[in-house]
């Protein structure tokens, strides 16, 4: 079945943003050369080539940690909280006024669609400056201490790339430390324009700087000796590797890694809900989001029922071009994501459980995969362990709440997890058994600055976001 509904299509206009032929590195305020290669950074929906951007190496590394130092000495850790507050209040400020540009830069660089970079990613990374900005002044009332680390060294994923740096940079600069970040090389474009409205706030030169590159400029941040903290998203394995480079040194660590969460729908629970709550949550952003409900368990007396409306649910879904108003899907990030989806949805099949992808048309160009669900999935099957990254749902069955959280918990992961039902004593003893680091209660994917995210286990540790999000950045009474 295809839509039902013919829609015209509403694509937002590119005009509003003004992508360079090349960009450089941000060090000390300023644009600068790097001194190694450069790579280039496409849009993953058609495939065309946005721009030249350059490869920081060791030595450029060395630069911006050199610099963010100096801003730390001199200016950032001197000034008052309420001065900080000042320039971040500023920041949330023209990421709101220039908040168009920006959706419609990250739809381009990262090929999620326009609704929700326009109407989630850069209203939650304003809000995120705005709640950073408050504590700023307010620290010694937080229950950290008020002393920052020094230089924070920050690497960061291409799924949310606005968000995860909002993430890492407001709570960084509001407890008064100086940052060194570096984008994924798939989506640095937004990184670059956020260093833009850091020179139009007027922030001392240094205190944020902006290096772009892939593992081994990842990997220089890491182990620079003066880097006094290490804020690391991404994957599992990247984060055992980090975590490794700084054993036995004096750095903090923070790593937000990856996950398997569950999204356990019982049969009081309000079917046509919990089937949006089971689309947004796998679907949303392609299902490029570590705490994405990507393993659904339903419990068997409804499971046919939710496969049939899920079903026609998904068939309803617009995938396509990522600036067109009407779009619910997305592209997939880069080639290589699309080939390892694409290499565990065949594995899913290989291992005998039964695939079923929305009918929707896919673009000729760029990165693609039609929304897809395996019903018949146990738990040893890898599409039931292995994080897969992309639109791509595992359906497996319960009969009693013992059984749902068994499931649930039997994964290396835990970093969030979703439970529908009627019942209100059900959520409560669900969430205490679940160990996931989010439990969502009757909605999925909600994010708000106020609230602690992080993970269990494989999924990292350390939180970010609200008052817990301060202690990853001030040096605690036996540091
Ligand atoms: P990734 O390969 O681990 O990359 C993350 C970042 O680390 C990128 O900037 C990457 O550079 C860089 N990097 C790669 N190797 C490095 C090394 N040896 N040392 C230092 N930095 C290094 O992950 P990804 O594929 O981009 O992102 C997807 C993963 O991130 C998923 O597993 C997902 O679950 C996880 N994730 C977790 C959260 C969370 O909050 N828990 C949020 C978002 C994503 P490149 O530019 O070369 O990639
Ligand atoms: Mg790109």
């Amino acid at each position: 079945m295809t839509s039902p509904f013919e829609y015209a299509p509403a694509p937002e206009s590119r005009a509003v943003v003004d992508i360079k032929p090349s960009y450089g590195l941000f060090v000390n305020g300023e644009f600068v050369d790097g001194r190694g290669t450069s790579f280039k950074t496409v849009n993953p929906a058609t495939e065309e080539v946005l721009a030249e951007v350059a490869e920081a190496n060791e030595a450029d590394v060395d630069e911006a940690v050199k610099a963010a130092r100096r801003a730390y000495t001199r200016v950032w850790s001197r000034m008052s909280g309420a001065e900080r507050a000042k320039y971040l209040y500023r920041i949330a400020r023209i990421i709101q006024e220039r908040g168009r540009e920006l959706a419609v830069l990250e739809s381009i660089d990262n090929g999620k669609p326009i609704k929700e970079s326009r109407d989630v990613d850069v209203p939650i990374v304003a809000a995120h400056f705005f709640y950073y900005a408050g504590w700023a002044d307010k620290l010694k009332y937080a229950g950290f201490g008020d002393t920052p680390l020094g230089v924070a060294g920050q690497v960061i994923p291409w799924n949310f790339p606005l968000l995860m740096l909002a993430w890492k940079i407001a709570p960084a600069l509001a407890c008064g430390n100086t940052v060194v970040l570096k984008p994924a090389e798939t989506t640095p474009l937004t990184a670059l324009l956020f260093a833009e409205i850091c020179q139009q706030a007027d922030l001392p030169p240094g205190v944020v700087n902006i290096v772009t590159g892939a593992g081994d400029t990842g990997r220089a941040i890491v182990s620079h000796p003066d880097v006094d903290k290490v804020a690391f998203t991404g994957s599992t394995e990247v984060g055992k590797a980090i975590a490794r480079a700084v054993a036995g040194t004096e750095k903090k660590v923070t790593l937000e890694l990856g996950g398997k969460a569950a999204n356990i729908v019982f049969d009081d629970a309000p079917l046509d809900q919990a089937v949006e709550g089971i689309v947004n949550g796998i679907f949303f952003n392609q299902g490029h989001v570590c705490c994405a409900g990507s393993r659904l368990l339903v419990q068997e007396s409804v499971a046919d029922e939710v496969m049939s409306r899920l079903k026609r649910r998904m068939a309803t879904l617009r995938v396509g071009d990522p600036l067109d108003k009407n779009t619910d899907v997305g592209a997939i990030n880069s080639a290589e994501q699309l080939a390892k989806i694409r290499e565990l949805s065949e594995i899913g099949e290989a291992e005998g459980a039964e695939r079923w992808s929305a009918p929707c048309e896919l673009p000729a160009n760029g990165y693609w995969f039609a929304p897809t669900v395996f019903t018949g999935v146990t738990q040893a099957h890898r599409i039931a362990r292995e994080e897969i990254f992309g639109p791509v749902l595992s359906v497996l069955t319960f009969r009693t709440p013992s059984e749902a959280v068994e499931k649930a918990n039997n994964t290396p992961f835990g970093l969030s997890a979703g439970v529908w039902t009627d019942k209100g004593s059900r959520i409560l003893s669900m969430a205490n058994k679940l160990r996931a680091g989010v439990v969502w209660a009757n909605t999925f994917n909600k994010f708000d600055p106020t609230s602690p995210f992080g993970g269990y286990k494989e999924s990292g540790y350390g939180r970010e976001g609200g008052r817990h999000g301060l202690e990853a950045y001030l040096k605690g009474a036996d540091d």
